[in-house]
């Protein structure tokens, strides 16, 4: 499902060119569950950043879904995202004017493969789903940063993606709520979705079938022995 070849990526810092990512090749199946570790600053936000077409490679090319994501741009590479690809933001990025249930609600009205009556009954289901239904009508800036977490997971889910693509999901929750996500993970991974999260979460580490470890920007380990599940 993903696909990169010979990837770069620099940014600009102070003046200098700094290379963040050091010729990544790397291929991702459909249904895998690849967990991503790595110290802090090493690349791994940028990493996903580069599956989800946010941001372009210096160097080399990234394919998902046999699409080239360097050939898109503005509102096709937005409406492409929309249907194929979930994204949880390490920093939640919902949309502060909105309710949660409205930030949920956005994804489907951008793609519109539901119809408009069914969008708040799958948004609210979702938002049970994670342990939100009291919350539904309330604004981000009313919510807990792991409750905001939560509603950014099911934001993520709202067009039912085959792909996944989660930034430390479990970064702001406690050890119970983090469990809970994490059964919503496995169970996405059951239902044969494709997950690439970075994460410090241990359970969830484990439950991956697939650890990619990023150091220094370059694929430190990739140990797929994991996959017995
Ligand atoms: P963390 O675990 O803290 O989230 P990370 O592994 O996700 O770290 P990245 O966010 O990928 O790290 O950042 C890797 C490096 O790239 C860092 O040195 C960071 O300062 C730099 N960097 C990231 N985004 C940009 C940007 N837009 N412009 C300039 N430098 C950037
Ligand atoms: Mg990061």
């Amino acid at each position: 499902i993903i696909e990169l070849k010979n990837v770069y990526k620099d940014y600009q810092q102070a003046g200098t060119l700094q290379t963040v990512l050091h010729d990544i090749t790397l291929d991702i199946l459909v249904g895998e569950f690849v967990a991503i570790v790595g110290p802090s600053g090493n690349g791994k936000s940028t990493l996903l950043n580069l599956l989800t077409g946010i941001d372009h490679p210096t160097r080399g090319e990234v394919i998902v879904d046999g699409v080239r994501l360097q050939k898109m741009s503005g509102e096709k590479l937005t409406s492409w995202r929309g249907g194929h690809v979930g994204i949880v933001f390490q920093f939640f990025q919902l949309l502060p004017a909105l309710t949660l249930l409205q930030n949920v609600i956005l994804p489907m009205d951008f793609h519109a493969a539901l119809p408009k009556r069914q969008r708040k009954q799958r948004a609210m289901q979702l938002l049970e789903r994670v342990g939100l239904a009291e919350e539904a009508e309330r604004l981000p800036s009313q919510v807990s940063g792991g409750q905001q977490q939560r509603a950014a997971i099911a934001r993520a889910l709202a067009n039912d993606p085959a792909l996944i693509v989660a930034d430390e999901p479990t970064g702001n929750l406690d050890a119970a709520t983090a469990a809970s996500v994490f059964e919503l993970f496995a169970h996405l991974r059951d239902q044969g979705k494709t997950l690439v999260m970075v994460t410090h979460n241990e359970a969830l580490a484990e439950a991956a079938t697939r650890k990619l470890e990023i150091r220094s920007g370059r694929i430190h380990a990739d140990d797929s022995r994991l996959s017995a599940h």
